[in-house]
């Protein structure tokens, strides 16, 4: 009879099978094409039309279909030239942590429903808070009323914060009146949660950026007294540390100053250059933010905890738990009814929660704090020869100061856009290194972010020798 269960035997033995598997494709990821060149549907196609009726597979054999039908279809971002968007650094104990996950498989939505989910999640936000020297009053064991939650993603941190300042101002019904208020260089995800918090896209004012694409905070100070002379409510503010296109910093204690004087809540998106702040000398990326309502950044980016996970810290998190708990019978409990546990469910929008903490705690016991840091702080200075090099080649120029590991820049001389746009367009076909566009200034321009766990100075030497022979004339 096929279909049984699988034994435990058989799992440890398919498990090791797979973990060879893993660390294997970890040893040979830099061999293989950066980015997939597969048509759309070939994937899809090079599967059957239905599953299979019986179930006689042995599970062995699909990692030879891993190898033949899926390895062609990604696009690797543990690749050691990875550099496009952002990254998403994995390590053996994010992956470690991740099967243990999944094996104890137990929904943390509640605090009685696996106390230890929680409670560990609530030490590794307090954790967090010391690494990165983040304000005290954020953590759990802080005799007060904030303290941190882990998220999926950078966008549902902001949504879930964009649902509590919701809540401070309103129980619902008519929200037209409502403002927010974000950078024009903020990521989409901030519209993206407005438009979930029930606002059209033009209640979110796209607030001017200076000089160095950072959100100018006397034009925000303008746009919300202009709104309140109109009978316009704001209500919410997002900061962006770190902007996607060009690194860019908005000027968080001016923004969280004028927030805190018209009573609009601040949240900071920090998602990839919060992980700077383990190195002490770079600790100025979360300057403000001992003044602002809530504040996040994602491990999963720059910090080896493997995909996902995403820290969300509230000054106060009463409004969180006022906005999303609802509590029916089957999910009353004598521990949550005393007031004595967190119970996480109200702090996110699903109901259901992995015990994702299992990740930051591996991660953060294999390299320690200053393990972490000497990481950063590489990437850090390979970010930095590399914009060196550019500086130094009157071919190429910056497209934005260069900050952190993120490096914008673009060619020089006749005809410079088109062939910026020729030369990104040569890089990522060839196979080697992977580079993502964007335009800064209404002109394009080439991103390149250092911090896949596994580059070295090789890499970033043989990126600008890739990008001198790519120029085209
Ligand atoms: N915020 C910023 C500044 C980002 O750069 C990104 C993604 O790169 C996000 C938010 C969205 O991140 P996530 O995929 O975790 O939602």
């Amino acid at each position: 009879m096929t279909g049984e269960h699988m034994s435990p035997d058989e799992f440890r033995r398919l498990g090791h099978e797979y973990v060879d598997w893993v660390a294997s494709y970890w040893e040979r990821v830099g061999e293989l094409p950066v980015q997939s060149t597969v048509a759309p549907g070939e994937v899809f196609a090079s599967l059957p039309a239905s599953p299979p009726s019986t179930g006689a597979d042995d599970l062995a054999a699909v990692l030879a279909d891993v190898d033949e039908l899926i390895l062609p279809g990604l696009t690797h971002w543990q690749h050691p030239s990875f550099f496009a968007f952002f990254p998403a650094n994995t390590s053996g104990p994010g992956v470690l942590a991740d099967l243990l996950s999944s094996g104890l498989g137990v929904n943390g939505m509640n605090w009685a429903t696996s106390p230890a989910c929680t409670e560990v999640e609530m030490r590794m936000l307090d954790w967090f808070v010391e690494l990165l020297g983040l304000p005290d009053h954020l953590r759990h064991d802080h005799d007060g009323p904030g303290g941190g939650v882990l998220q999926d993603s950078a966008s549902s941190a902001t949504l879930v914060a964009l649902l509590a300042a919701r809540k401070r101002v309103t129980d619902g019904g008519d929200l037209s009146r409502l403002r927010a208020y974000t950078s024009e260089h903020a990521h989409s995800s901030v519209v993206k949660g407005a438009r979930v918090a029930g606002l059209a896209d033009d209640q979110v004012r796209l607030v001017p950026a200076d000089a160095t694409h950072a959100m100018r905070a006397d034009a925000l100070a303008d746009a919300i007294e202009a709104d309140v002379a109109a009978g316009l409510v704001p209500f919410f503010c997002c900061a962006t540390a770190g902007t996607t296109s060009s690194m860019a910093f908005d000027p968080v204690p001016e923004i969280a100053d004028i927030c805190a004087t018209s009573g609009i809540w601040c949240h900071v998106d920090a998602a990839m250059a919060g992980s700077a702040a383990v190195c002490p000398e770079l600790r100025w990326v979360t300057d403000g933010a001992e003044r602002v309502d809530s504040w996040s950044f994602n491990p999963h980016k720059w910090l080896f905890t493997t995909f996902d996970c995403t820290c969300l810290w509230f000054r106060d998190a009463r409004p969180v738990v006022d906005a999303l708990s609802i509590t029916p019978v089957y999910l009353r409990n004598e521990q949550s009814e005393s007031g004595a546990v967190v119970d996480f469910r109200d702090w996110q929008v699903p109901l259901g929660r992995r015990f994702r903490a299992l990740k930051p705690w591996l991660v953060m016991r294999h390299y320690g704090a200053d393990g972490l840091a000497r990481h950063i702080r590489e990437h850090v200075r390979l970010g930095r020869l590399l914009a060196d090099r550019v500086l130094d080649d009157p071919r190429f120029e910056l497209a934005a100061p260069p900050a952190l590991n993120l490096v914008v820049l673009r060619c020089t001389g006749d005809d410079a856009d088109r062939r910026t746009t020729e030369l990104l367009e040569r890089v990522n076909a060839s196979g080697e290194a992977l580079l993502t566009p964007t335009v800064l200034d209404g002109r394009p321009a080439i991103r390149v972010c250092v911090g896949q766990t596994w580059t070295t100075q090789v890499h970033v030497d043989a990126l600008w020798a890739l990008l001198e022979r790519s120029l085209s004339s």
